[in-house]
């Protein structure tokens, strides 16, 4: 390795909602460089407009800002590289388009559509290359002056690369190693378009990252095949000695089968694979995110960071400041891996119970209230201590915890059949009387006082503690009763009982 600033980038395509896969490359990106004290570059690659979606660069911003991954420089933070949207750098592009006609690394061609199409359809398996291109329409073909002339006719044309075959080129990734491909497979890739004065993404890809001196380029295993392509250009216009260093991550599998994690996997098994909720301005079709799924940002970050990386020990819950520490980019495996939605869970539940309890109530209190209940923050904080460990988001505490606001309506059917037997009825006017006459609803001293009763008279335990949830509670689970009790008062616990009497005889 050099002893290069290290300089990263993530230059995502503004083409919709950021995939959980590509949030993962900017991750990999930010601990790389946060552990190297070196830059991390917001890219906007942009030059394909016909892909491009109104909203995506704002969403692909306003994701990473809530998982904390943040920028030194780019699209929205400034630098001394910008500007950092491609579609804003045409003329940067066009002066090394002409470098590599200049020498002789690149060409010009007119063929349409249709002629291209007509090719396909005489040669089986077509490819514009070294041995189809003296056959086509393009300044390696026709004279200077009829290349000028079609130009000056208004006609439209792209520059190809020109790769010479039989050549094998070799790709250095700090993941797979050294990955040889022979340039004969590879074909002239168009490099720029008249039409709309753009390059295509190979082209200002590699233009930026020379001159923006990305020194890594840390992207998806999608990007692998492009990189002997991106080995060539960079020895087109002399930059070998500072070509980056590749290292291209393992996919994300889908959690079953076989394949690419996709968003159809994630309706069909329902989980969602973009951070933030997408609402597609085309199809005005919304896909869920991490963050409405009620997923705290630290937990997302834990569990992307080890799709792919392990820290060579046992351990799983890391902050990012240990992730920092932790990374090794040489740790990363090759092989696909398999997205786990159910790990998810579990990391989400493991950062939820590390958060307060106050907070957690703040962060439920909307909900209760949008149930049109009031609640203080500190009698929700004690309800949510009850609670917390039972679940894996906030919006799962509603369901755990709805008795504590409404009392119930019915009663669960078969714990009434096995518990609330004869003479419960008559049992549970005594609670009343005993509970009636408790100093306090503390739960222990209550406990205390509730089972001395049960033991004494002889009754049935189990039945009786049950009869007495069932009817404070409606169903036979939730946390310690007399923990429930003392949240809910006297008043409260006395009416319900009342009411199961009346209504269970
Ligand atoms: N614009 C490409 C993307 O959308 C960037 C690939 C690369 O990192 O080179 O992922």
């Amino acid at each position: 390795m050099t002893d290069r600033k290290v300089r990263v980038r993530f230059a995502p395509s503004p083409t919709g909602a950021l995939h959980i896969g590509g949030v993962r490359t900017a991750l990999y990106n930010y601990l790389f460089a946060r552990q190297h004290g070196g830059d991390m570059i917001f890219r906007i690659e942009d030059t394909d407009s016909q892909r491009f979606v109104p909203g995506a660069e704002e969403y692909i911003m306003e994701a990473l800002e809530w998982l904390g991954i943040k920028f030194d420089e780019g699209v929205g933070y400034g630098g001394n590289y910008g500007p950092y949207r491609q579609s804003e750098r045409k003329d940067i592009y066009r002066k090394y388009v002409d470098i590599l006609l200049e020498n002789g690394k690149g060409y010009i061609a007119f063929d349409t559509p249709e002629e291209l199409d007509a090719k396909r359809n005489e040669i089986a398996n077509f490819q514009y290359d070294a041995s189809t291109r003296m056959s086509m329409r393009n300044s390696l073909t026709m004279s200077a002056e009829e290349v000028k002339a079609a130009i000056e006719a208004g006609e439209k044309y792209v520059v190809r690369f020109k790769i010479e075959p039989g050549e094998d080129v070799k790709v250095n990734d700090i993941i797979r190693g050294e990955v040889v491909i022979n340039s004969s497979i590879l074909d002239d890739k168009v490099l720029y378009k008249s039409a709309d004065n753009l390059p295509t993404y190979h082209l200002a890809n590699i233009v930026d990252d020379h001159l923006m001196e990305v020194s890594h380029v840390i992207r998806g295993e999608e990007w692998l095949p492009s990189a002997p392509l991106h080995v060539l250009l960079y020895r087109a216009f002399g930059w070998e000695d500072t070509m980056p260093r590749f290292a291209h991550l393992p996919l994300l599998l889908k959690p079953d089968g076989k394949g690419k994690l996709s968003k159809r996997d994630g309706d069909r098994l329902g989980f969602p694979v973009f951070p933030l909720e997408w609402h597609d301005p085309k199809s005005g079709e919304v896909s869920s995110g991490y963050r409405e799924a009620g997923y705290l940002p630290e937990a997302v970050v834990n569990f992307l960071a080890l799709l792919g990386w392990n820290p060579g020990t046992e351990q799983e819950i890391m902050s990012m400041d240990e992730l920092i520490k932790l990374y090794d980019l040489h740790r990363c495996s090759k092989s696909g891996a398999r997205f786990d939605y159910e790990k998810g869970k579990w990391f989400n539940h493991q950062y939820l119970q590390m958060r307060s309890d106050r907070e957690i109530a703040e962060m439920f209190m909307p909900t209760v209230e949008a149930k049109g209940h009031k609640c203080d923050i500190d009698t929700l904080t004690r309800i949510v201590s009850l609670v917390k460990s039972r679940v894996n988001f906030v919006n799962e505490l509603w369901e755990q915890t709805a008795f504590f606001f409404e009392a119930p309506t019915e009663y669960e059917e078969k714990s009434v059949r096995k518990r609330w037997d004869e003479g419960m009825g008559a049992r549970m006017n005594e609670l009343i009387a005993i509970i009636e006459s408790l100093p306090s609803m503390e739960s222990k001293a209550a406990e205390e006082v509730v089972l001395g009763w049960i033991t004494d008279k002889g009754y049935h335990m189990g039945n009786v503690m049950n009869a007495y949830r069932l009817a404070v509670v409606g169903y036979c689970k939730g946390p310690h009763m007399f923990d429930i009790s003392e949240i809910m008062g006297r008043e409260e616990t006395i009416a319900r009982l009342r009411a199961a009497i009346e209504r269970l005889g």
